[in-house]
């Protein structure tokens, strides 16, 4: 059998400047609806001031990482950037954190651990239409 790519998108809209949203169900909808079995999902955020992350959805989890992500890239920490723009925080760590996850797919499903839901790492929010890009590919 032919290796198939199914490739679809959605967006999502965020509220505040960092926010994570769970999009678990959403990739696992075109998952199934890929109806690819066996094969690689590819889940990209075309941003540069977005991520993709991994990891257990828990309130206070999600505030950890949220906390994490400011601290570590600050906003205005005298990046050269902010000269022209105000958001230089933000394109670094999407450059860090990364745009995109790839993930297994077996017997028409994702494999991940319970506690790894994916999400959007909105770094520039609040934002009304992030775009969400997913490819299965596989057979
Ligand atoms: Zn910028």
């Amino acid at each position: 059998m032919a290796i198939k790519n199914f490739q679809e998108e959605f967006t999502v809209s965020s509220s505040k400047r960092t926010q994570l949203i769970d999009i678990t169900g959403k990739v696992e909808r075109l998952v199934k609806a890929s109806k690819i079995k066996s094969g690689l999902c590819i889940v990209f955020v075309p941003h540069a001031t977005a991520a993709v992350i991994m990891n257990e959805n828990e309130s206070g989890l999600v505030k950890d990482m949220e906390d994490y992500i400011k601290k570590n890239f600050p906003v205005g920490a005298g990046y050269a950037h902010d000269k022209i723009d105000d958001n230089a925080d933000a394109h670094v760590a999407s450059a860090f954190i990364g745009q995109s996850r790839m993930l297994p797919i077996k017997d028409g499903t994702i494999v991940r651990g319970t506690w790894q839901n994916i999400f959007v790492v909105e770094l520039y929010g609040p934002r009304n239409s992030r775009r969400v890009v997913v490819s299965v590919v596989g057979k």
